[in-house]
């Protein structure tokens, strides 16, 4: 739990009404931590999930169940959504009787959920058009980030959303960034984490050609930690076991980001490099080599694991005679 959660909210600067009563609907593996740091800074918050067991935990967690998510939206400042895809969260936003149907007047619709840009602002649209208001507000950090409450959050709003939501996204996150009106949260996130993608497999690729050459591990992260190839995906999740003690790579790749949430995110990137014509081969080209990975036993791994593909990939081809 976040440090400092237990003080009193106005001594901390959060809203003591407003935003202080929170619908949130999907309770997984980052919705419930994230949920249960809310309930930890004295946010009053009714809680749902389609999963049972996801209902108990956050019940452990201090939040208020209810089996009836329209019960918990008639409640509610914000209906925070953390759900799997974009069409969990259109559905849900508007299936009879979608959570829209429920809400009280003012109420900022907030989804914080991983979802395609045109979702984004199709479920923001939904939303404006029943009279709420609307933010689109991905996170990265993962699980570790969800229950220590450091997520980064990437806002897609207009100003005055941004400003009501901030302390709310403070109490779960440490950084928050505005990143411009709906759709443009999820932007940033797709164009950081096709970076990521890319970075990731970059260097695994190196680390591989290096054992071939002869260097070692801590030679050649001892080098490019500190030179014009550093990089996230090297110095904290480094992708063989050793020079970052805390990397997947030490515990037998265990995630971290899994690597179908990387095929997840890249697909999504790709979705918007079609929309908007844009010519990205090594963005397209990580996709694919995320997609086959995921399709295998790379799902349930840290996608740091690509760099095993790889080598297993050139085990077969030694050097020219
Ligand atoms: P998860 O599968 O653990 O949780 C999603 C929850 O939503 C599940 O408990 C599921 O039962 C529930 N759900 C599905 N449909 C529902 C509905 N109609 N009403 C209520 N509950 C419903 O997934 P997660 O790892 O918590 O990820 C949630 C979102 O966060 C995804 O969009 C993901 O891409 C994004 N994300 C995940 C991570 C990560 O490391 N896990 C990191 C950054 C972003």
């Amino acid at each position: 739990m976040k440090a400092g959660a237990n003080q009193p909210r106005a001594e901390r600067g959060l809203p003591t009404g407003g935003t202080s009563t929170v619908a949130f609907i999907g309770l997984g593996n980052m919705g419930g931590p994230m949920a249960a740091n809310l309930v930890a800074a004295g946010v009053q918050v009714f809680g749902h999930d389609v999963m049972p067991q996801a209902l108990d935990t956050a019940r452990g967690h201090g939040v208020e169940v209810v089996t009836d998510p329209l019960e918990a939206v008639a409640e509610a400042d914000v209906v925070l959504t953390m759900l799997p895809s974009g069409q969990h969260v259109i559905s849900a936003y508007q299936d009879s009787p979608g959570l829209l149907s429920a809400a009280k007047p003012d109420t900022i619709f907030l989804d914080c959920s991983t979802i395609n840009i045109s979702e984004a602002q199709q479920a923001a649209q939904l939303a404006q058009q029943a009279g709420f208001r609307a933010a689109d507000a991905p996170v990265s950090g993962g699980v570790v980030g969800a229950e220590a409450g450091t997520l980064a959050f990437m806002v897609g709003a207009a100003g005055e959303v941004f400003e009501q939501i901030h302390p709310l996204l403070d109490i779960m996150g440490a950084r928050v960034v505005h990143c411009g009106g709906n759709g443009l949260g999820q932007a940033a996130k797709i164009c950081n984490n096709m970076i990521l993608g890319v970075s990731q497999i970059a260097v695994g690729e190196a680390f591989v050609l290096g054992e071939k050459l002869g260097l070692t591990h801590q030679a050649l992260y001892d080098v490019v930690s500190k030179a014009s190839g550093q990089c996230w995906a090297l110095t904290t999740n480094c992708p063989v076991p050793g020079p970052v003690p805390n990397s997947p790579a030490n515990r037998d790749y265990r995630p971290g980001f899994a690597g179908a949430l990387m095929a997840k995110d890249l697909n999504l990137a790709t979705n918007a490099l079609d929309e908007q014509g844009v010519e990205a081969q090594l963005g397209r080209l990580a996709t694919a080599i995320y997609s086959e990975f995921a399709a295998g036993d790379g799902a349930g791994q840290d996608f740091s694991a690509i760099i095993n593909t790889i080598r297993d990939d050139s085990s077969h081809q030694g050097a020219p005679a």
